[in-house]
């Protein structure tokens, strides 16, 4: 998920390695590394934290060789820290392997790997490759590569060097970016091309299943099958910020746009389609303790505590399990009604969040078992819970939280297929899910390939100084993380409410001038949010709604409409809450607004 780079020719690689990782730190990294082949042998260097102290380490003891490899990394397996740093040497140091993605059968290569004699030094899924391809050469490195991956499941771009095999890289794609650069007489391979701008703008983009073997002398792109492939070479005419934002113009936008892959990326592995249940490795808890709750409390933060929300719905709907959803900030200042019969969730992109992380001390003080949902791995949350699930969103930049948002939903509903099942929901049932989820990143996909709609609603509605959004059942929580999102980055005041709570109070405010945002897709509310929407519409309020299909009920009610595919009720929120990312982000672009960093916001809130 995070930074590649690789270099092959007649310069001295470190310095050209370092300056394009540096390039690459703008996407988040935990630590970093480079493997030289120094004319002995692959030396590696690497240390957690900042390239930085990197840098120190190798001014302290220069490595010098014109083949090298490096990269940053967001950590998936394992704690950020100096050994699960890559690159990794396989067992007897002659292969050097770097990684971006997830090895999903990494566990069961291991255990093959560990009977044949090798001794895995890190917790990485990535150490796996080492040793395999170790396992698998022969003298030819690109062979090796070869048959290593045709035993892998899972995600990556890789780059290998070997000491045997020398002056050589060797790289392959599936699921994670690669590309290579041509220079004279010399080649880079990197993840993202800012890291290699510097030397040239001729590329070659990796398709899944190539891979590439790089020396002074030239490339060649093969596929599985060890068929040479004819590429095309691609001219980059975009300066690096435009590139570091893979194009959009702003993080929040890039990362909105990722969704159908971050979505995907939760679930990956993780479903399990025959028993409609899900195989989360992290929970740390047997069958019969998960049976053994008689309540569950999920605390968070901000967007996460929308997301709780979510759960919470779901959770009771389907594992018919009290849920109660509580603000970290306010949790540990109470006198929660907690013990070990409790299972307490807590949710937290960071997974450094302060008042969700005193929560949950305070959840284990009093007897209860701790599940983290986070996306930073080696976070403090990650580490004190007794367990959790990743989100593996990939490092999130734009302060607002979008991506993070969607794949915390989507992993409190694995939780929530895993606990059905224990609890009677019906394989049928699960089933039923799985596929609606299944189908979650092409509906996606089908919404943001329309984001000029919303777009134009945001031209019309760019001036308001109020917003309302208002939602019912699952999709009350999307009014609520639609209003925040619309606050965090325009600085208009919004506020999001349970459709039916409008009477109760904020229908005072609708006039002509208030914008009210109906989430109003076909489920088992939608006749009652109906009604609701001609109650603003009596008062001449102006109606934005998110639908999924043509309703007779609303023929004229609405001023504007966006249209998301249809899907179940408790699936909805992650599609209904897109466009409203969307709408926020366009209305505050067209405001002037910071968008990535907007003014008093903090990525991580590590104070009280
Ligand atoms: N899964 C690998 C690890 O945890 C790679 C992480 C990355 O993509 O940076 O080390």
């Amino acid at each position: 998920m995070c930074g590649i780079v690789g270099y092959v020719g007649p310069k001295i690689a470190t310095p050209l390695l370092l300056e394009g990782l540096k390039r690459l730190e703008y996407r988040g990294y935990d630590s970093a590394g480079v493997a030289i082949m120094n004319g002995a042998g692959v030396e590696t260097v690497k240390e957690a934290g900042k390239i930085a102290k990197l840098e120190l380490l190798l001014d302290a003891t220069p490595v010098t060789g014109t083949t090298g490899i490096a990269h940053t990394r967001w950590a998936t397996h394992g704690p950020p820290n100096q050994v699960n740093a890559h690159p990794h040497m396989s067992q007897d140091g002659s292969v050097a392997v770097v990684h971006n993605g997830i090895i999903e059968n990494a566990t069961v290569l291991k255990q093959m790997l560990q009977g044949r004699g090798y001794v895995f030094r890190s917790d990485t899924d990535t150490e796996v490759l080492a040793h395999l391809i170790e396992e698998c050469f022969d003298g030819n490195l690109e062979d090796a590569v070869l048959e290593a991956l045709l035993q892998v499941e899972g995600t990556y771009g890789i780059a290998v060097i070997s000491s045997v095999d020398t002056h050589k890289i060797v790289a392959a794609r599936k699921g994670s970016p690669l590309l290579l650069g041509l220079g004279e007489n010399e080649y880079f391979i990197a993840s993202d091309v800012s890291a290699i701008l510097a030397h040239t703008r001729q590329v070659v983009y990796l398709e899944d299943g190539e891979m590439a073997v790089l020396d002074a002398g030239g490339y060649r792109v093969i596929d599985m099958d060890a068929v040479e492939i004819t590429k095309n070479v691609a001219h980059i005419d975009w300066d690096l910020a435009q590139i570091e934002r893979g194009g959009f113009s702003h993080f929040m936008l890039k990362e909105i746009f990722e969704q159908p892959q971050t979505v995907e990326q939760t679930m990956r592995g993780r479903l399990l389609d025959d028993e409609g249940t899900s195989k989360l490795g992290g929970l740390n808890l047997s069958d019969e303790e998960l049976l053994s709750f008689t309540n569950i409390v999920i605390t968070a933060c901000g967007t996460s505590w929308h997301s709780a929300l979510i759960g919470e719905h779901m959770l009771e709907e389907l594992a018919r399990i009290p849920v109660e959803v509580e603000y970290a900030s306010e949790f540990r200042y109470r006198n929660p009604v907690v013990d070990e019969k409790t299972l307490c969730i807590v949710i937290s992109q960071s997974g450094e969040t302060a008042d969700t992380l005193a929560a949950m001390r305070e959840a284990k003080r009093r007897g209860a078992r701790t599940l983290g949902i986070v996306n930073s791995v080696g976070s403090t949350i990650a580490r004190e819970s007794d367990g959790g699930i990743y989100i593996h969103a990939g490092p999130e930049i734009g302060v607002a939280s979008t991506k993070a948002f969607t794949s915390q939903v989507v992993a409190l509903l694995l939780f929530t297929l895993k606990l059905g099942r224990l609890r009677g929901m019906s394989q049928e049932r699960g089933q039923e899910i799985i596929a609606g989820m299944r189908a979650l990143p092409q509906h996606i996909q089908t919404i943001l390939d329309r984001a000029q709609e919303i777009e134009d609603i945001a031209e019309e509605y760019k001036r308001a100084s109020n917003f309302l959004y208002l939602g019912r059942g699952y999709n009350f929580p999307v009014a609520l993380e639609g209003a925040l999102k619309l606050k965090e980055i325009s600085y208009i005041h919004a506020e999001g409410y349970p459709a039916a709570e409008m009477k109760h109070g904020p229908i005072a405010l609708i006039d002509e001038m208030m914008p009210v945002v109906f989430i109003a897709t076909h489920d088992a509310v939608f006749e009652k949010i109906t009604s609701n929407v001609h109650e603003v519409k009596a008062r001449k309020g102006r109606v934005i709604a998110v639908t999924s299909r043509d309703e007779d009920a609303l023929e004229g009610l609405l001023d504007y409409e966006f249209r998301v595919p249809e899907t179940s009720d408790l699936l909805m929120p992650i599609l209904a809450s897109v466009p409203l990312q969307l709408l926020a982000y366009y209305i505050a672009v067209k405001r002037g607004a910071n968008v990535d960093q907007p003014r008093n916001l903090a990525k991580s809130v590590t104070v009280e």
